[in-house]
């Protein structure tokens, strides 16, 4: 917006219609101090200032407001008929520009500089914004140079736990070899094996998140019977926790639409950290039901549960609930990978939980998806 000052109501009118005409917004002041309370309130982008007004002359509003930063970018167009003058005050000022056309005023030069001011001002403002975009954009480089780098250490002390475990068993095992003690090698052999399957499952996972980012996590959709792969994780999972009850409700009763593995993997994600987070009780309650046209699955264990505030975030790549995560070893991406896949498949993942109480998570997928869906 252009801002008019001058004594002369018929100065302004010409000048206003002029500028109007050409498609600027403007707003009028008749006298220094009025201009000087519209400056404190608005920002304009250019002012059009009479250099002979009673009581407070051009001169004196353009160095009052050089001191106001609503006035910083704007710019000054002097009406004077003593050029001398405008020379001096141009030297000692600092604003976005300064300029002067002599009266009477030819309208033709007062577009075209405020046409031209108007164009720096528009090129400036484009500088400016870029400006703080790449401020913005180098701030999130760094952002994401740091959490990759708190990723590869904690994904690297991740691995090598378990290849720890692992030499140290292998020694152990060449003993008690040694000895021909059988019974004490089939024992460390499957503790062996316990661990080859940690770091396959941590492989895995660290290989989803790779695909995921680059959108080359496949899904291999056809009908499956629900009931069944449930029964056989419970089975194994009941195995490797013999210590765990698993209590289960409900049943699915009919074929769902799917990716067998991936949604096996969701389960064993949810039934590992129910566990995981539950070094206290030993129940794990399952609950698979249809509900209208969809299928809802539940994990629900009675750990330490989280705060509400916690609840939105833990479906994010790498979040961990920091109170919690020295003590638990992870890497904060399984959840990350479970809601992708539960997404892919038109479904929804979520969870209930108190601090210490427990959690329960859930999942559902409808029972019988667009047929023109995403594969
Ligand atoms: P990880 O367990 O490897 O950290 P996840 O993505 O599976 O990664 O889980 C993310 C975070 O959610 C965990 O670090 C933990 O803070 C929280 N969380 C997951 N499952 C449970 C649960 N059953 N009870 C309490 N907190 C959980």
């Amino acid at each position: 917006m252009i801002l008019i000052v001058d004594d002369a109501p018929e100065n302004i009118i010409s000048l206003k219609k002029v500028l109007e005409v050409n498609g600027f917004e403007v707003d009028t002041a008749s006298s220094g101090e009025e201009a000087l309370k519209k400056i404190l309130k608005k920002s304009y982008v250019l002012i059009i200032l009479d250099v002979q007004m009673p009581e407070m002359d051009g001169f004196e509003v353009a160095e009052a407001i050089s001191g106001y930063s609503k006035a910083k970018e704007t710019a000054i167009i002097f009406l004077s008929a003593a050029i001398a003058n405008v020379n001096l005050i141009t030297r000692g000022y600092s604003s976005g520009g300064l300029d002067y056309i002599s009266k009477p005023v030819d309208m033709n030069i007062l577009l075209l500089k405020v046409k031209t001011f108007y164009r720096i001002y528009e090129q400036s403002r484009a500088l400016n914004e870029m400006q703080t975009k790449l401020l913005e954009e180098i701030e999130f480089r760094k952002e994401a140079e740091r959490k990759k780098d708190e990723f590869i250490s904690i994904a690297s002390h991740e691995l090598k736990t378990p290849m720890t475990s692992i030499k140290g068993y292998i020694q152990l095992l060449e003993r008690s070899l040694d000895k021909e003690d059988l019974e004490t090698t089939r024992i460390r052999l499957h503790k062996v094996q316990n661990q080859v399957e940690k770091l396959n499952l941590l492989v895995a996972d660290l290989l989803d998140i790779s695909k995921i980012e680059s959108g080359k996590l496949k899904f291999n959709k056809k009908y499956f019977n629900f009931d069944k792969i449930l029964d056989h994780i419970v089975e194994i999972m009941q195995q490797a926790n013999p210590k765990v009850k698993f209590i289960k409700k409900g049943g699915i009763d009919t074929e769902i639409f799917g990716d067998e593995m991936r949604i096996e993997q969701v389960i064993i994600n949810f039934m590992t950290n129910a566990i995981k987070y539950a070094p206290d009780s030993d129940e794990v309650h399952l609950t698979a039901e249809r509900r209208g046209d969809e299928i809802y699955f539940s994990v629900r264990d009675f750990g330490i549960g989280m705060a509400k505030e916690h609840q939105p975030q833990i479906f994010d790549k790498f979040y961990r609930v920091e109170e919690t995560s020295e003590r638990y070893q992870g890497l904060g991406i399984g959840l990350y990978i479970c809601q992708e896949i539960i997404e892919r498949h038109e479904g929804k993942i979520g969870v209930n939980s108190e601090p210490d109480e427990g959690s329960e998570f859930y999942f559902t997928i409808p029972l019988h998806p667009e047929m023109d869906a995403k594969p």
